[in-house]
């Protein structure tokens, strides 16, 4: 019954002409040699000047994605992608480049000439940042975690309340996630080649959260080691990249994940800068980490966050529980719990 239903009712569309047929399937044929073949073969040839940037690593830099598919912009600003010829139909075109829609720009580069670069999500006049990875291959985890916010963000676009617009910079210390992982961009936790503490520093030695002008000094600790705190306040390429980044406009926030401490805190120069606390409590909140009043376990000079406080912004530090893994599902809570909080406030 299924078979007749449709065929021969009175909405039939009457027999076509005897020629009718094999036209059809001549035009299928010629479709099939033509159209088709861009599906699953090279890209057509009205994409190729255009892509061609986009899917080359910069000369004498890994290629940024070892394991997602090529066609993710890499490298420097991207403009987004659209197709220009005119006769394409949307449906011949590859759905995955149309599907990348993040926005990437490059806002300074690292000490040995590495690029920082930002995920922008969202339009709106608030600016905030979430920053991963400014100690380096040393806390890899941070930086696969803004991965995962990135990928997280770029599904769930409605995640992003309109008066934001979020910058997400996966890795504050290329140099850093270099020595350590041996790559740059996203990488698999195989990857990571040295658990060894120089990849927490940048290319000249510096541990870039030494670096910042809240009670610099040229050597810091990091637990009972001495660290270099650069050659001045704000010395490092990669710390004028960031506050220039952050300053200009300022921004409604800024977050930074470090490993491993299992605590949130809250940027604070000398004093309690209560927007910050604010912040570092409703993370706290959402994601179950322990908010900290103060870092106790040693005296922390040069610190980013407690820099920030003193320019107005509010800045919070997460510290994963371990060096190891992502505690997703924790930050997947704060950072919507704190995006929520910045397009409301
Ligand atoms: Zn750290």
């Amino acid at each position: 019954m299924k078979n007749a239903v449709g065929r021969g009712g009175p909405g039939a569309r009457p027999p076509l002409p005897p020629l009718g047929r094999p036209l059809l399937w001549l035009a299928a044929v010629a479709w099939i040699a033509a159209g088709c073949t861009w599906l699953s073969g090279p890209l057509p040839p009205w994409h190729a000047p255009r892509l061609a940037p986009l899917l080359t690593a910069p000369p004498g830099l890994a290629p940024p994605f070892s394991s997602a598919p090529s066609w993710i912009p890499s490298g420097a600003a991207s403009p987004p992608l659209e197709h220009t010829n005119p006769t394409a139909s949307q449906a011949a075109l590859p759905p995955p480049i149309l599907a990348s829609q993040t926005v990437t720009q490059v806002i300074g580069y690292s000490h040995q000439g590495l690029p920082l670069e930002a995920y922008r999500f969202g339009d709106g006049p608030r600016r905030v940042a979430l920053i991963g990875g400014l100690h380096g291959g040393y806390e890899w985890n941070t930086i696969l975690l803004a991965y995962r916010v990135i990928d997280y963000l770029a599904a769930h676009p409605e995640a992003v309340p309109p008066a934001l617009t979020v910058y997400v910079i996966p890795a504050a210390n290329p140099d850093g996630q270099m020595k350590g992982v041996g790559r740059l961009g996203r990488f698999a936790p195989e990857d990571v080649v040295a658990e060894a503490s120089p990849g927490r520093f940048n290319g000249a030695g510096v541990d870039l959260n030494r670096n910042w002008a809240c009670n610099w000094t040229p050597v810091g600790l990091w637990r009972t080691t001495e660290v270099s705190g650069g050659t001045a306040a704000m010395s490092e390429p990669e710390t004028q990249a960031l506050a220039a980044f952050v300053t200009q406009p300022p921004m409604a926030g800024v977050l930074f994940w470090h490993s491993a401490a299992n605590a949130v805190f809250a940027g604070g120069c000398n004093e309690p800068f209560p927007p910050a606390i604010e912040l570092a409590q409703v993370y706290s909140e959402a994601s179950g980490y322990p908010y900290l009043p103060a870092f106790t376990a040693y005296v922390v000079t040069g610190d980013a966050a407690d820099w920030l406080a003193d320019q107005g912004i509010p800045a919070i530090e997460i510290e994963l529980i371990s060096r190891e893994r992502l505690d997703w599902e924790q930050n997947r809570r704060g950072v919507l719990a704190l995006l929520a909080y910045w397009g409301t406030e």
